[in-house]
């Protein structure tokens, strides 16, 4: 099983990522953690590119080829390979996130982003995708106290909107495929719901 993780700054992705995992190990579970833009030495570079240049402002085509450079190798290296043993994936982040970062964030025309998701994945979609689901005005606080957001500081609110909106349009269309799990909730609540739709996978 494919199973990933999405959402904006701080919804808890971290925390729940690892109660996820933890979810798998008690159960014996084979499985491997990772993670987008990331996942193998290549990818990591990808990332750290990223990242770090977000100041300068990398042109949003550059930055979608880039993530998607990242994931044809992540892929090739270490996704298949896993599923192909058997072994579970659980990723922090995916396609969902270039959809919402990349499309609905820097509004890149999102034909383009199907036929790169085609291209480089074929048939190969998540299992289930996870998507903690948040006002980006809480989840921007949230994630400012952990210091996470200071690099986001260019970034516009509306931006963190037009993200959660992708995300939402994208798990609406596909309710099959993707849980949206209300990030508002205490972390038990948000746990509760989390080891329901695993439990749902097996
Ligand atoms: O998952 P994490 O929060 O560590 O990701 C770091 C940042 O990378 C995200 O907050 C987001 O701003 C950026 N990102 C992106 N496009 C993606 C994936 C991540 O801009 N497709």
């Amino acid at each position: 099983k494919f199973i990933t993780l999405e959402g904006g700054e701080g919804v808890g992705k971290s925390t729940n990522l690892q109660f996820i995992t933890q979810w798998l190990t008690d159960r014996n579970i084979p499985f491997i953690q990772t993670r987008e833009p990331g996942g193998t030495p290549l990818a990591e570079q990808l990332r750290e590119l990223l990242l770090a240049k977000r100041e300068e402002i990398v042109n949003p085509t550059a930055e979608l080829l880039m993530v998607f450079a990242a994931r044809a190798q992540h892929l090739a290296q270490v996704i298949v390979p896993a599923l192909e043993r058997g072994d579970w994936v659980v990723c922090d982040r995916f396609t969902d996130a270039t959809y919402a970062y990349q499309g609905g964030g820097r509004e890149l025309n999102r034909a383009f982003i199907e036929q790169l998701e085609k291209d480089v994945q074929g048939e190969l979609r998540p299992d289930k995708v996870l998507l903690l689901d948040l006002d980006p005005q809480i989840g921007l606080q949230r994630a400012a106290h952990t210091g996470a957001a200071d690099r986001f500081e260019s970034e516009h609110l509306a931006f963190f909107h037009r993200v959660r909106a992708a995300y939402r349009e994208r798990a609406e269309a596909a309710p099959s495929r993707y849980s949206i799990v209300d990030a508002s909730q205490t972390l038990p609540e948000v746990q509760q719901q989390l080891a329901q739709e695993l439990q749902r996978l097996l």
